[in-house]
């Protein structure tokens, strides 16, 4: 479900024509919708056991308008770098209410997150847990950790998005969480307080969840016989998102929801949820412009200026994106078959091979959608692109929240060392 529709012809974001919008603000550019974000964020919080933690996973989307938009409704963050500590804090997210994950924080940014008064760390290894107690001790604090098991589960979903798997690198191996447990349990600087799970993402079924659940009640249970406290469980995120209109929909919030009320009813502990791509995907559209029709022997090519620096989802994990006509096609129109690509010189930098399109022409617009999460967090300036704007739309309001970085920052941003100075 999305804000994202068809009104007198063209396409807009809530109350704003993605026509005017280009003119206004360049191409390519992403648009985000209040109402989309508001919308899922809250779909999935009231499915949840009351009570629960939904900590948005900063790094699907991590917009300080975005975040701000979602703290204002009482989220909390999932985060993975001191950069994204520092933006959930900016956006005003309350430091009781952030969860720092991730398998290789460095001592500053455990720091940090210690200074803020952050709810818990995830600690993903024997190591981390070393380095946090130590660093905790020197500040004088004790650190609320959860450790994040890897319960050797399947996701099944895109091998780079599967981090459940005793082959990735995340989380502790389940078969030595109890001792790592015990080591923890030893530490001054550290305070257990929980177990945490997050076996991908844009996962479609359940099940992998209900194992990866069960798993992580049998390690309670176990971990209270042997006399730890565990009073907090954070299930993750990972839900999928539809991507192709014609396609099964991955479960909804409440299907999910109803199956952890139902697995966790008797865990006794407080949930947290750490949802990324469920709350952002579909509330973000990259709008981008034709700019040549290039017919060849075998494809036709819509050439389009947002490329892969811009959206590197197909050219990395082979994803699918629809993409529209911001014009609304005539109903029963041709509807030719393009390749859509960008300017970049790669021929990973595809967005869609044989689509079937509406006829389209030099200068005019489309947008690809379900580009809110992973979008612009990935975007870089490969080919000397400069980085594209965002642009956030509630109701008839819109604002540029990203402004386009120009050539010239672009330049600015190299130095020349000394000795090659003229
Ligand atoms: C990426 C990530 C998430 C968010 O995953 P989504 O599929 O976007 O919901 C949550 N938690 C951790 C630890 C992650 O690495």
């Amino acid at each position: 479900m999305n804000y994202f529709e068809y009104k007198d012809g063209v396409l807009c974001a809530e109350g704003v024509r993605l026509d005017l919008l280009a003119q206004k603000v360049g191409t390519p550019f992403y648009c985000y919708s209040t109402a989309t974000l508001e919308r899922h964020y809250r779909v999935f919080s009231s499915a949840l056991p009351a009570g629960s933690l939904v900590a948005y996973a900063v790094k699907a989307n991590d917009n300080l308008a975005v975040l701000k938009t979602l703290a204002r409704l009482g989220a909390g963050a999932d985060v993975v770098s001191g950069g994204e500590l520092a933006k959930a804090l900016a956006a005003g997210v309350p430091a009781s209410k952030i969860v720092f994950s991730g398998v290789g924080k460095t001592r500053a940014e455990m720091r940090a997150g210690l200074d803020a008064g952050i709810y818990q760390f995830n600690v993903e290894s024997e190591p981390e847990l070393a380095a946090l107690n130590d660093v905790a001790l020197a500040a004088g604090r004790r650190a609320a950790v959860s450790l994040r098991i890897n319960p050797d589960v399947d996701a099944r979903t895109h091998a780079k998005i599967n981090t459940g798997t005793a082959e990735t690198k995340f989380g502790i191996p389940f078969g030595h969480a109890r001792a790592a447990y015990a080591h923890a349990a030893m530490l001054k600087g550290i305070e257990i307080v929980g177990v945490d799970v997050h076996i991908g993402s844009q996962i479609t079924e359940l099940e992998p969840f209900e194992q990866a659940f069960t798993i992580a009640g049998d390690l309670i249970a176990t971990l209270r016989g042997d006399g730890h406290t565990i009073s907090r469980l954070d299930l993750g995120g990972g839900l999928g998102v539809p991507y192709e209109h014609n396609n099964e929909p991955p479960p909804d919030p409440t299907a999910y929801g109803a199956m952890v009320t139902r697995v966790t009813r008797d865990f006794g502990c407080k949930l947290s949820f750490e949802p990324g791509r469920l709350i952002a995907a579909n509330a973000g559209v990259l709008v981008s412009e034709v700019i040549y029709v290039k017919r060849g022997d075998a494809r036709t090519f819509l050439i389009i200026d947002a490329g892969m620096n811009d959206l590197v989802r197909p050219a990395m994990y082979d994803a699918f994106h629809e993409i529209v006509a911001v014009a609304e096609p005539v109903p029963g129109s041709p509807r030719p078959k393009y390749d859509v690509v960008g300017p970049v010189c790669e021929t990973s930098d595809l967005f869609a091979s044989e689509r079937p399109l509406p006829e389209l022409k030099s200068g005019d617009l489309v947008a690809i959608l379900t580009a809110g999460a992973y979008g612009a967090v990935m975007a870089g300036d490969y080919n000397a692109r400069p980085r594209l704007a965002e642009v956030l739309v509630a109701g008839e309001q819109w604002g540029i929240v990203r402004p386009r970085e120009s050539i010239a920052d672009l330049v600015a941003k190299d130095r020349i060392p000394d000795w090659l100075e003229d």
